[in-house]
């Protein structure tokens, strides 16, 4: 049989990490989850989701590398765009995670590297996929880019059959704000629809 590639796979969450594990390993890697997300607020609220990917990856026998988080450098580098370019905050906050994860390849001799954002349909696939080419490019690595959107339905199916946390908003604060107004439009259309 065929060695497994080794794998370094940022994480955002253990939801969006069961299917793009599942078919990586499928595909013939060996996934290693990495965590660094000093993007998600309020703390609790990140430790609440690291628990979750924490239990999950003991469960699993999946190695969980916890990488250092610089939550100041966030405050710096992503909060000031705030909510007026949504592309250009996500695109730093990208670049922040995915640089961290890129060191930790490099620093433990992967290769590879991927990401569990590329299954949420809420994310900015193309903008994230670019900025890790580049940083793959930068630091020697090879990124395995997969679009696991159609897989996000089963993410979601499974992740409640596991009774996982599931949060609704991406991480910072502006996308907490942002999926707050979405619902609130899509509830008022609803109503609007019903008359
Ligand atoms: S919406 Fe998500 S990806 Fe974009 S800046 Fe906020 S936490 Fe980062």
């Amino acid at each position: 049989m065929a060695k497994s590639i080794p794998l370094l796979l940022h994480a955002c969450c253990a939801p969006c990490s069961l299917e793009p594990v599942r078919l990586l390993l499928e595909e013939g890697f060996d996934p290693h989850i990495c965590w660094t997300n000093p993007n998600i607020q309020p703390m609790d609220e990140h430790d609440r989701r690291l628990g979750e990917l924490r239990r999950w990856c003991a469960a699993t026998g999946i190695e969980l590398i916890e990488a250092d988080e610089d939550f100041e450098r966030w405050e710096r580098g992503v909060a000031p765009i705030g909510a007026r370019d949504r592309e250009r905050r996500c695109r730093a906050c990208y670049a922040m995670r995915l640089a961290r994860a890129c060191d930790v390849a490099v620093e433990r001799g992967f290769q590879h590297v991927g990401t569990t954002l590329a299954v949420s349909p809420y994310q900015l696939f193309d903008t994230c996929n670019s900025v890790l080419e580049q940083l793959c490019l930068s630091h020697g690595l090879t990124p395995v880019i997969r679009d696991f959107r159609p897989w996000y339905p089963e993410a979601t199916r499974r992740s409640r059959e596991l009774g996982m946390y599931r949060q609704n908003y991406c991480g910072c604060r502006f996308s907490a704000a942002e999926a707050a107004l979405d619902r609130a439009r899509l509830r008022d259309e609803r109503r609007a629809r019903k008359g």
